[in-house]
């Protein structure tokens, strides 16, 4: 085993998305961004990280430094181009033996695989270079006709046999919240011995209160035609809930209205849900005081966010909601559905607001927009509340850097060695 200052050589497997990619467009989103930063959290605490991922572009070349210590190495698995999200699942195993060549080239002293497509392709590779695999799900899939609250739908037909065989043989589970951990026991009969949580964390210094005039300036309304802004960010699928929003936002009376920024891009088959929040705008009224942004980088994201008066985080089921926690320190409160990871992202009358808690708003039928539009209409006519619940929030995000969440994963790794 090794001591537990001997730098690590860890092989993070990421198949079906590149930490390249810009978060909110295409199928990235919080993996991405959770993957990248403990990779270079890592690498800055002094151990080897390379992210093996499917060469999906011709572009760029084989191995890209990210920093030192951190390499992003592309697999000739499929074709070099985009796939739809369910199509990675037939070259899984053509990934695996790409993967199985490069660490006999160089080898690693244990696998991360991020998602089951990257577990499924990992799990013979680590076992023939008899290193431990250690798995992240990011999202477990509810069965076809479960309802949206149980989270993602599988993409193609071997996701939840692929995800309960990982449960039963990877050498350890991360998962990144309690809710997230229960689901793994509970869903995929995962064996509670094997299950670690390890918290996420947030860039603090890109994700702060406004600190310039201008900035508060905005924040305080006197731009955006005097209207306070209510903001929702993510991928646009359905499970985000973002026609929640709309309704939501239209439920308040017209003068007391805040103007609406939608913040993301659809995935590669989500043109639909697009028009329809687009048509929703429309028939609400709502086109003039309503921004869809697209896909924002992390630089304009953050600046856009702490503008805000509040974010809103509809989300059918969320395995952690990294957004309410960028939002957090922001210094901007959260309103967010009491949906899996979302209950401990947001601390419920102090950094902001669960909605379906029994708590706060009386009725709370989470999919009642009128029982939203009471909670956003709360908040923003409540200066002093909105200030509290701010400050609460930032405090709440100091707490979490991406450097103890990243010592947490070595822990683990650690210990997925020591076995
Ligand atoms: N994101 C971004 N730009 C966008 C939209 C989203 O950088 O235009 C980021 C967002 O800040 C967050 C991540 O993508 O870090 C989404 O993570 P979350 O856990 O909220 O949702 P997921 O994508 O994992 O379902």
């Amino acid at each position: 085993m090794s001591s537990s200052s001997s730098p690590l050589r860890i092989g993070f497997v990421m198949l079906h998305t590149s930490p390249l990619d810009v978060p909110g467009t295409k199928d990235a989103g919080g993996m991405n961004v959770v993957v990248r930063a403990q990779a270079e959290a890592l690498a800055r605490a002094g151990h080897e990280v390379r992210i093996f991922t499917r060469r999906s572009d011709p572009a760029p070349p084989d191995q890209v430094e990210l920093r030192p210590g951190l390499t992003v190495v592309h697999l000739a698995a499929g074709p070099a181009r985009l796939l739809a999200k369910g199509e990675h699942e037939s070259v899984m195993e053509r990934f695996g033996e790409l993967l199985e060549v490069e660490l006999q080239r160089e080898p690693v002293d244990l696998l991360h695989a991020e998602h089951w497509f990257s577990g499924i392709a990992a799990l013979p590779a680590a076992r023939r270079a008899g290193v431990p695999l250690v798995q992240s799900y990011h999202s477990i899939a509810a069965p076809v006709d479960s309802p949206l609250t149980d989270g993602e739908r599988p993409e193609s037909p071997g996701r939840l046999a692929g995800e309960r065989r990982l449960a039963h043989e990877a050498d350890l589970v991360i998962a990144v919240s309690e809710a997230e951990r229960r689901t793994v026991l509970e869903r995929l009969g995962g064996d509670e011995d094997r299950v670690r949580v390890v918290p996420l964390g947030v860039d603090t210094e890109l994700f702060h209160p406004c600190a310039t005039r201008d900035c508060m300036e905005d924040r305080d309304w006197l731009s955006s035609g005097g209207r306070p802004e209510a903001i929702v960010v993510g991928r646009l699928h359905p499970l985000k809930g973002f026609d929640l929003a709309i309704d939501a936002v239209a439920a308040i009376d017209a003068e007391r209205r805040p103007a609406l920024r939608i913040v993301g891009a659809p995935p590669p088959d989500g043109d639909d849900y697009v028009r329809a929040l687009h048509d929703a705008v429309a028939r609400h009224g709502m086109l003039r005081t309503t921004a869809f942004d697209g896909a924002l980088r992390r630089s304009d994201l953050a600046e856009r966010i702490r503008r805000a008066a509040v974010m809103l985080v509809p989300s059918h089921s969320e395995t952690f909601g990294l957004v309410a926690l960028e939002a957090a320190a922001s210094g901007v409160p959260v309103i967010a559905r009491a949906a899996g990871g979302l209950r401990e992202a947001v601390l419920d009358g102090e950094t902001g607001m669960l909605i379906g808690s029994g708590s706060g708003t009386g009725a709370e039928d989470a999919d009642d927009p009128t029982v939203w539009a009471a909670a956003i209409d709360r908040l923003l006519g409540d200066a002093e509340l909105r200030e509290r619940m701010g400050a609460a929030a930032r405090d709440h995000a100091l707490a979490r850097s991406w450097d103890a969440s990243a010592a947490r994963l070595a822990g683990v790794y650690r210990e997925a060695l020591g076995r």
